[in-house]
């Protein structure tokens, strides 16, 4: 898939606009929900007490399939930088490995997620004709049905295109984890909330990079500015031939994959 800029993040209305609706007062970054919806739908920008602009910003992630040595790291990372219950099946970020065989068997598993890294096999396996790992989290969809279906409008997304839940207003009916179509969402067993990827959010508006990008031993997450020439994501999709993950659902996924096979699912 050609990676073009969308035409939803153009539509953002800058900080000046911002400004000019709310004078000089700062939204703080737990500022509720509904507000943020309400803002949105008038076409307000937001902007945050230590100066971040989300108008300015428009992030996607990048992930290059032939890099990644599913060592689990990035697993790893952000149950610790999340909160994210140990316990299998609880999971922003997962890695998948696929095994491809002779007679065109596909297996794939992610014990723990990869949370604890896969461990290389004693022997060769019989008639394995390649093997890789696919790095997976929430997609950020520029349309996502998350969002679309929640019936008290907790989740949503900001001007810097980032799909969030906000935990004060879910009423973890799993509405959007029925209707997410990458498994990316869970519901916290003790938060009973909705949880899913936010691209590490909390750092990000610091200018950190999401805990999986930072620990990756070989930069196979790129994470960064999907509309400044200059940033490391944009080359990256230069670069390479970039594909996303189920196109046909016209999500519009924000996390792009180079050297992608035609057997991830
Ligand atoms: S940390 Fe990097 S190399 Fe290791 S599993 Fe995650 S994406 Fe792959
Ligand atoms: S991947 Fe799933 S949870 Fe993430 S934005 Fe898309 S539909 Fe929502």
């Amino acid at each position: 898939m050609k990676y073009k800029v969308k035409e939803s993040s153009k539509k953002l209305p800058d900080r000046r606009t911002f400004i000019q609706t709310l004078g000089s007062s700062c939204v703080l970054l737990l500022v509720p929900k509904f507000l943020f919806a309400r803002e949105n739908k008038k076409g307000a920008a937001w902007t945050y007490s230590n100066g971040y602009a989300p108008s300015e910003h428009y992030y996607g992630m990048g992930i290059d399939i032939s890099k990644c040595i599913g060592c689990g790291r990035c697993a790893n990372a952000c149950k610790l930088e999340n909160d994210v219950p140990r316990e299998p099946f609880f999971f922003r970020t997962w890695v998948e490995r696929y095994r491809i065989f002779e007679d065109g068997e596909v297996a794939i598993d992610s014990p723990n997620g990869a949370a604890d890294g896969f461990k290389p096999g004693s022997a060769p396996e019989k008639n394995l004709v390649r093997n890789f790992f696919v790095p997976k989290i929430c997609n950020q969809c520029d349309k996502p049905p998350c969002v679309q279906v929640c019936p008290v409008g907790a989740t949503f997304k900001t001007p810097d295109g980032v799909v969030l839940v906000d935990s004060q207003y879910c009423i973890g009916c799993r509405y959007c984890i029925q209707a997410c179509p990458y498994g990316a969402r869970y519901l916290h067993p003790e938060k009973r909330v909705a949880d899913k990827c936010t691209f590490c959010y909390h750092r990000i508006v610091k200018e950190k990079l999401p805990a999986c990008v930072e620990v990756c031993p070989t930069q196979a997450r790129i994470f960064g500015e999907l509309e400044k020439k200059a940033s490391p994501l944009v080359r990256f999709m230069r670069m390479n031939k970039i594909s996303v993950l189920k196109p046909s659902l016209n999500t519009e996924p924000k996390v792009y994959y180079a050297n992608f096979d035609m057997e991830v699912r």
